[in-house]
Order: structure tokens, then sequence, then C-alpha cells
């Protein structure tokens, strides 16, 4: 209104935490409140026409690479933004969430909040689209179009000297205008910049996606089916290897080396393809925290879930017997409640540097039925009683038939447990939800500070060997190719072997199992290990700050001791080191 025109901006500014200006009438100047420290929102009409531009800073690369060493700027609402501050905890790039000041930063970062006039200074900027009035408004400023598109696609992005990721988006933006596209995967523009600016654009709200899929992810949905099998305890009538012939009849399970590769990395390639569009859209390099300890290009670790009388009175031996000449260290999963054991056998493995994690008490598959307090009895007693057994400290569960979901993994915490190992990356079919679930990464995932997930990466062998109808040595071939494309993404191969008779613990298959061995064992780049090493580090990374410098600090203001600092790995990623596909 015309009686606000002369107001006292400077006292109405300092009354306001976020000072905007609303200008209906298009009364004052854009610039001069701009300039005065406002933002400034023009409703009255399109300030901006074809050719003239919005102000933005001219992209000048020489300026920008002095200013390597400031930090990424997030404005939004900090809820709205948890999954890319989780992104950014991942790679360890130095972020602020709504700064006070969004001078000299590398990248700055809208979701859902835009600003309406651009200061010249302002540093590249990423926008990621919402279905808000106030993106449709404005990108209008730039006489740029954008339409919302309910479609599912099939992307590919790889790393430098890595095999591509496969990932799925629902929905996406398409841009029309005066734009160019920077990246674009199977002919899907994925980031685009309007021309003459630095303003780029995600054209997926990789916010939406990424909540959408830890929704439909981490809970899994027993079928009424799968209940009522449970209910009478149909899983106990059936030896398991006939059980599986079963299912295999009636379910089509595809097992195949392109669904897993198509599936394994369905939360990898969402989480880099955020990290490409950061370090394009800033034309500078992204220094972020190696995943492993220097010299360690990935980390593996080699699990067995017990589940038979047989694996664990002979199948143990055997397997151990392969793993012992190559110096192998690896992971016991056992039921407490499921057959008898015998506290010789678990400290044995304990004696030799193995570790004993719990598998539960009976192996009946219905851990996802009970309720918080039952789980919590469970597997806190499951805890106890293998750590007296074994005289040792029980760091890890893994769930039986990897049932996973919110109330198990929150169970897993109360009890004590370090890390939770129940979800795989990929797998085709699972008897609880009766169909295919995975969490999609081939890395550790925290699910809170005091939990880590370490998901089973590789496919187990009894969903090979039954639901596919592979033979051992197609199973290790199979694991073989896995390894290497985690290997190519620095990643982690969690690999379950049950050593039950009608699986890989049997005399006649346990050749192929020393060829496996071997091949982790002889790998110079590998970090064998066993899973609490490996939570073990991946919580102490978590503590580990990279400042705008580069330098390494605990997140608790510590100061990094010298040999963690010998051992940390930074690694620079340029806009050229992404290929999409
Ligand atoms: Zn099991």
């Amino acid at each position: 209104m015309p009686e606000f025109r002369d107001l006292d901006f400077e006292l109405v500014k300092s009354k306001m935490r976020n000072p905007i200006i609303t200008d209906s009438k298009n009364m004052l100047d854009a610039k001069e409140f701009n300039d005065e420290g406002f933002l400034y929102i023009n409703i009255g009409k399109r300030v901006q026409l074809q050719g003239s531009g919005p102000e933005v800073a001219d992209v000048n690369l020489s300026e920008k690479n002095e200013e390597l060493g400031y930090s990424v700027a997030l404005v939004g609402d900090k809820v709205n933004f948890s999954h890319i501050i989780g992104i950014m905890k991942f790679f360890k790039i130095p972020f602020e969430v709504n700064p006070s000041d969004l001078k000299r930063r590398k990248l700055i970062i809208f979701y859902r909040q835009y600003p309406h006039v651009l200061k010249k200074d302002l540093n590249p900027v990423l926008y990621i689209p919402s279905q808000t009035k106030e993106f449709r408004v404005f990108i209008t400023r730039f006489n740029v179009r954008a339409q919302y598109v309910r479609q599912w696609a099939r992307l590919k992005l790889g790393l430098r000297n890595s095999l591509p990721m496969i990932f799925h988006i629902s929905s996406l933006y398409r841009f029309s205008g005066p734009i160019e596209v920077l990246a674009a995967s199977t002919s899907m523009p994925l980031l685009i910049r309007v021309l003459r600016t630095n303003v780029n654009l995600l054209c997926v709200d990789l916010i939406e996606e990424i909540s959408k899929f830890f929704n439909e992810r981490l809970n899994l949905k027993p079928t009424t089916f799968f209940k009522f099998c449970s209910h009478l305890r149909l899983s106990s009538i059936f030896p398991r290897g006939l059980g599986n012939k079963i299912l295999r009849q009636v379910t089509h399970a595809s097992i195949s080396l392109d669904n897993y590769i198509s599936h394994m990395n369905l939360l990898d390639g969402l989480r880099y393809l955020f990290l490409a569009a950061m370090v394009i859209s800033a034309q500078v390099p992204f220094r972020t925290l190696g995943f492993w300890k220097k010299g360690s290009r990935y980390a593996a670790t080699i699990t067995h879930d017990v589940d038979t009388k047989y694996g664990f009175n002979v199948g143990i031996g055997l397997l151990r017997d392969i793993e012992r000449k190559y110096g192998v260290r690896s992971a016991w999963n056992i039921p407490v409640g499921h057959y008898l054991l015998k506290r010789e056998v678990i400290r044995t493995l304990v004696s030799e540097g193995c570790e004993v994690g719990s598998h539960g008490t009976r192996h009946n598959g219905q851990l996802i039925l009970l309720d918080e307090d039952e789980l919590l009895k469970i597997l806190r007693n499951s805890r106890l009683l293998l750590g007296q057994m074994g005289r040792c400290k029980v760091k890890g569960f893994r769930s039986p038939l990897l049932q996973h979901s919110n109330i198990i993994l929150e169970a897993v915490k109360k009890a004590g447990y370090l890390y939770d190992s129940s979800l795989p990356a990929w797998e085709a079919y699972c008897r609880t939800s009766e169909g295919s679930h995975g969490i999609g990464t081939v890395y550790p995932l925290n699910i809170s500070e005091d939990l880590v997930e370490l998901p089973a990466t590789l496919p187990q062998d009894h969903q090979l060997m039954y639901l596919g109808g592979l033979s051992p040595k197609e199973i290790f071939k199979l694991w073989k190719i896995l390894k290497d494309h985690i290997k190519s993404l620095h990643g982690f191969c969690n690999i379950i072997i049950h050593p039950d008779k009608d699986l890989l613990g049997h005399e006649d298959v346990v050749s192929y199992y020393e060829e496996f061995v071997e091949e982790f064992a002889g790998d110079p780049h590998c970090w064998l290990t066993t899973p609490s090493e490996v939570a073990e580090w991946w919580a102490l990374r978590s503590e580990i700050e990279v400042t705008p410098k580069g330098k390494c600090v605990l997140s608790s203001g510590e100061e990094i001791n010298n040999e963690l600092e010998e051992a940390v790995d930074l690694i620079e990623y340029k806009p050229s080191d992404f290929v999409f596909k």
C-alpha cells in the first residue's frame, strides 16, 4: 500500500528474523531493498523479461577456484533438509544450514524457500524443485517453465573407474525456456542451468525421492499369508530345502546378475546424483572423506548364519579350516534356542579372533510380529547368553529371514548392540513380504547415533541356490562379479554364507569357497575384517568432520590424533568425474 512507502525500513528489518518484503504494488526498488539485506518479493508483475535475466553473478571459474575453502549453505527448513544433511555427512562435505551470511559460499542450495531477488555477489546456486507455488513463481523470473511429471525413470551414473550405479526416480520436472542441460541420463535431463547465469536447477525433487525411498524400504510388511503360516508354525513342518523348493515353484523371483546390479545401488545412485549436482553446479572440486582407512579401496566381511544343528556341529569346522589357512576372521550369527549349543565351539571361534553375533532365539520368522517389549527381551537375552558362552562381548545382530522394521531396529539399539545386519542391499524374494526388498546401498548406514546398519550387500546363498537354481560354482561366479562392482564403488562387501548341509557347508563345495576366500584375502586393496570392526570404524568416521579448508577434526571438538590423521583419506571430485549414461 502507498502508505507503506516511507516506513522506517531499518527498524522493520531489526524486528524481523528473516527480513522479507512482499511488494504487491511494484512501488519499491528491488535492488535497493536487496542491498539493504531484505528478501524482496515482487508479486505484482513479472519483473524479469526475456533477454535481461535476473541479477546473478557471472560464471568465473578462476575466481571460484580461490573460494575452494568455503562451505555449502543450505537455505530452507532444517527438517526438510534432513536427508540432504544425511548425504552431506555421508560424504563429509562442510555445510551450514541457514547461515546468517550467504557470501563467499562454494554453493548455496535452496529448497522450498526460493529467493526472489538474487544478489550480484551471490555464489553458484542450486535449486531443488518442489511442487510449491513459491517454486513456480520463482522460475518464471528466468522465463523458465516447469512441468511436474509422475514418471518412473531408470537412471545410470558412474564415477571415474567405477561401474555405473543404476537407480530409479518416480517423478521429475521438465523445464523449458532459456536453459542448457548439464547432466542427463538415458536422455532424461537431471540438472540444467539457466543460460548466462550460475543458476542451476535439479530436475528431480531428490528430498522427496529419498524420503519416499526410506519410508517404503525400512519397514517390511508381513503379508496375511505369512502371518497365517507363521501362526500355524508351518515353517517348522517343512525341512528348509523342501520349503525352498516349494517357494521356487510358487514365486516368480527373478534371480539374475542384471537384477542385482539394477537394485543394489538404488539409494547410492540418489546420493551420488546429489553430489554430482553440487560439484557440476559449483564448477569446482569437492573434497570428500574416503569411506575406509587410507590404502583400503573397499571393505569386506564374511558372515555365517548358523541355522541348523549340522551347521553348528559340522559346517563351522569345514569352513573354518579354509578360513584359518588364509588368516581370515569371520562372523558367526547363532540362534540361541534353535538347537543345542556347545560352549567349546563358540569359545574356539572367539579365541581365533572370529566374532559371534546373535541370530535371535528360535529361527521361526516370528520376530517381525512381536511387540517392542517381546523383541527387546529376545534381543537382550540372546546377546547376554552368547556373551556368557563365548566369554565375549556380542556386538552384532542379524534377524532370521532378514526381517527388518523400525521397531526391530529400535529394539536392536536398546538391547545394546553396536550394529544390525538384517537389511539386504537387495534381495529378489522375501518370504515375509512376498516381494523383493532392500535398502539399495553398498555402504554402512547410520540408523541412529548409536546404531550402524551393515547391509548384507551380496545375495544370500540359499536365494541363489533355491530360488535361482544356481550351482555352487555359479553362485561364487556371481558373487565375484558383484564384489568387483562394489569394489569399483569403494563399497562394502558383506557376505552371508550358511554352513548348512544343503547349502555351502558341504565337503563337495568347499573348494569353491576356498577360491572365494583367497580372492579377498589375497587382494591388497581389500580390508577383510569382522563386522564389528567395520561398525566401529564407521562410528568413528561419523565423528570426523572435514573443515571447509580440508582439515579433519572430531565433531566433539577434540583434536584428531596423529594416527587417525594419517589413516584418513580425502578424495576430490571434479565435474568430469561423474559419468551419466
Ligand atoms: Zn538364518
